[in-house]
C-alpha cells in the first residue's frame, strides 16, 4: 500500500499489476485499469494544456458515471484540487460554491445541462466549461481528452497537497468547504488495512458499488476506498433501490455503502425478501443516525456482515466502526453505539462549554485527532480556527460518550438538541423511539418554543402509506419506550420531510416556521 501515497497512484499502481482487470462498469461499459490509466494521463494532458496547474480548482456537477472517476483521476495527476458539487442542489447554491472555491475548469453532468447557460456566467471567461456528454454548441469531454497529445504525465504530486476540496452537507448551515490532502485521504486509508479488521478486508474478486452521490464523502470517499483495493466498481448514476437490488443480484456487488435512508428504500422494495443475498459479504452504513428498528430489520433482510461507520467530510469519513460482531440482534446493548476508533484514530469527550476532558460515561461533545483530519476549511480561517485546535484536535460538533470498553455512543448534534425544562433532549433518541410505532414511516424530532419549559419536543411524521395514524397513540406508544419528558408534546404530519443532497434529515428546516423572529440558543 505504500505504493499508493497519492490518488493518482493509486490507478498507477492497479494498471501495472493487474492492467487488463475490470477497474469499474458503468451501464455495461467495462472500463480495464490500462485503460483508465491512459484515460486519466489524457485528462491530465488535456486539463495542463488548458492552463490548469497545481492546485488550481476543477469543479465537477452531475451525477455519477465512470468518467467522472477518469476525471477524478485525471486531475490528481497533475496536482489539482477535485471540487465535487452535489448534484441535487439548486442553481444558486452550485453557484455559491463555485464562486467560494473560485474554480477555473468545471465539468458539468448531462443532469444539469438546463443549468448550463447560468453556469457559463460562474466560471470566469479564462476558464473553461465542458460538457460530459456532447451537446451543440458546448466542449464535450470526450473530444476535449482525446484531442489531448498522449503520454505520460511527469508531475510528481506532493501527498501533503490538497486532493480534494469537498462540501459538508450543509445539514446545520451553509456548507463548508473542507480541504483533504492525498495523505488525509489515504493514510487512515493504509492503517485500517494493516490492522486486518475483517470488515474492512477487500478479498481478490470483491465487487464495490458506488451510488452514493460523487458530492458526499460518502460517495467520492467510499469509491476511493474500492479503487485503492482494486476491487471492481459498479459505478451507478445514482442511488435507485431497485437498481441497486439489480446489481446486487446479477452483477455480483459483494459490499456496499448506504445511508441509513437508503437502507429503508431498500427495504421498502417489494421484492427485497426475494432475492439471494449470499455473494453480498458486508454492508456499511452511516452518515446520519439509524433507528435501532430498521437496523435489525436490515440484519434479519440481508443477512451479511453489517458494519457501522461514523464520521465527518472533515475527517475523510469513517474514524469509528461498529463491527459486524456487534450486530447480534438477541439484545447486544452495543447494536446502538457508533463503534471503537479506527486504527490511529483518537476521540475524546469534552465539556462543550470549558473543553475540558471528560470521563468516561458522561456526554460531551466528540474531538477526534488523527491523520485522516482535514487541513483545513478554504477560505474560511474563522470556521477552522473554531473547529480544529492548535494541537490537532477537531470538533465534531456531536454529544456523545465513551463507555469503558471504548466504544463511542453518538447522542446527537449540538446544534439540535432540545433543552426542555432543565433536561437535555436528543432528537434521534426519540425518533428512534418512535420509528418503531407500526404507522410511522418517518420522523423527526426538533424543539419548538414553550412558554413554560423554553423548547417543547415535537415530532413531525410521515405516515405509512394509506394509514393515518392518531397523535395521542403516537406520544402513548413513545412514553412505553423512553422517559416520558423525552416524548414528543405534539405530532404533526407531513406527506415529506425536507432532506440535503447527502439525504439527510433537514431539521433547521422544520424548526424555522416555529422560531421565525425568535432567538433560538445555540449550542
Ligand atoms: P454540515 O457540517 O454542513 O452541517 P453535515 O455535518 O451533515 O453538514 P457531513 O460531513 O456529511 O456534513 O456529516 C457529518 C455528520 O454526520 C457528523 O458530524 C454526524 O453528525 C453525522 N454522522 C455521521 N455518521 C454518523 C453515524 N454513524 N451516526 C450518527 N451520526 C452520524
Ligand atoms: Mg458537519
Amino acid at each position: 500500500f505504500d505504493a499508493m501515497p497519492t490518488i493518482g497512484d493509486i490507478v498507477r499502481y492497479h494498471a501495472r499489476r493487474c492492467p487488463d482487470a475490470v477497474a469499474m462498469s458503468f451501464e455495461g461499459r467495462e472500463t480495464s485499469w490500462a485503460a483508465l490509466d491512459a484515460g486519466s494521463d489524457r485528462v491530465a494532458s488535456a486539463l495542463a494544456a488548458a492552463g490548469c496547474k497545481a492546485g488550481d480548482r476543477v469543479a465537477f456537477v452531475g451525477k455519477g458515471t465512470d468518467e467522472v472517476f477518469e476525471l477524478m483521476f485525471g486531475v490528481a495527476k497533475i496536482g489539482a484540487v477535485l471540487v465535487p458539487v452535489q448534484w441535487r442542489l439548486a442553481f444558486d447554491e452550485v453557484q455559491q460554491i463555485l464562486d467560494d472555491a473560485q474554480v477555473t475548469s468545471l465539468f458539468v453532468g448531462s443532469d444539469q445541462f438546463d443549468k448550463l447557460d447560468r453556469l457559463r456566467r460562474v466560471v470566469p471567461r479564462t476558464g473553461q466549461l465542458i460538457t460530459m456528454e456532447s451537446r451543440d454548441g458546448w466542449t464535450d469531454y470526450r473530444r476535449w481528452r482525446d484531442a489531448a497529445s498522449a503520454g505520460v504525465v511527469a508531475n510528481r504530486v506532493d501527498p501533503a497537497a490538497v486532493a480534494l476540496q469537498l462540501y459538508t452537507s450543509g445539514t446545520t448551515g451553509h456548507p463548508k468547504g473542507a480541504m483533504l490532502s492525498h495523505r488525509n485521504l489515504l493514510s487512515g486509508r493504509r492503517e485500517g488495512m494493516r490492522a486486518r479488521m475483517d470488515w474492512n478486508e477487500w478479498l481478490e474478486g470483491d465487487v464495490n458499488l458506488v451510488a452514493l452521490p460523487v458530492g458526499h464523502i460518502g460517495g467520492i470517499g467510499w469509491a476511493i476506498v474500492g479503487f485503492f483495493n482494486g476491487a471492481r466498481s459498479i459505478i451507478q448514476r445514482e442511488f435507485i433501490p431497485s437498481q441497486v437490488l439489480d446489481a446486487i443480484e446479477h452483477q455480483g456487488v459483494s459490499r456496499l455503502f448506504v445511508v441509513p435512508t437508503a437502507l429503508q428504500m431498500l427495504l421498502l422494495q417489494p421484492r427485497v425478501r426475494q432475492i439471494d443475498y449470499s455473494g453480498l459479504r458486508h454492508i456499511l452504513y452511516g452518515a446520519s443516525p439509524i433507528a435501532l428498528d430498521l437496523l435489525r430489520e436490515a440484519t434479519e433482510v440481508f443477512g451479511c456482515g453489517f458494519c457501522q461507520q461514523y464520521g465527518m467530510t472533515e475527517t475523510c469519513g469513517t474514524i469509528v466502526y461498529l463491527p459486524p460482531q456487534d450486530h447480534d440482534p438477541a439484545g447486544n446493548a452495543r447494536m446502538r453505539a457508533a463503534g471503537i476508533p479506527m486504527p490511529g484514530v483518537e476521540i475524546r469527550i469534552v465539556d462543550a462549554e470549558t473543553r475540558e476532558p471528560l470521563p468516561n460515561g458522561q456526554v460531551g461533545e466528540v474531538e477526534t485527532r488523527s491523520v485522516a483530519n482535514m487541513v483545513g476549511y478554504w477560505n474560511n480561517s474563522y470556521a477552522t480556527a473554531h473547529t480544529v485546535s492548535a494541537d490537532g484536535w477537531l470538533r465534531t460538533g456531536d454529544a456523545g460518550y465513551l463507555d469503558d470498553d471504548g466504544y463511542l455512543y453518538i447522542h446527537d448534534r449540538f446544534k439540535d438538541m432540545i433543552v426542555s425544562g432543565a433536561e437535555n433532549i436528543y432528537p434521534a433518541e426519540v425518533e428512534n423511539a418512535i420509528y418503531g410505532h407500526p404507522a410511522v414511516q418517518e420522523v423527526a424530532v426538533i424543539g419548538v418554543p414553550d412558554g413554560k419549559w423554553g423548547e417543547a419536543v415535537k415530532a413531525i411524521v410521515v405516515p405509512r402509506p394509506g394509514m393515518s395514524p392518531d397523535p395521542q397513540d403516537i406520544i402513548a406508544f413513545a412514553r412505553t419506550r423512553i422517559a416520558a419528558f423525552k416524548a414528543p408534546k405534539s405530532i404533526e404530519f407531513v406527506k415529506e420531510l425536507p432532506r440535503g443532497p447527502s439525504g439527510k434529515i433537514l431539521r433547521r428546516v422544520l424548526r424555522e416556521p416555529y422560531w421565525a423572529g425568535r432567538e433560538r440558543r445555540v449550542n
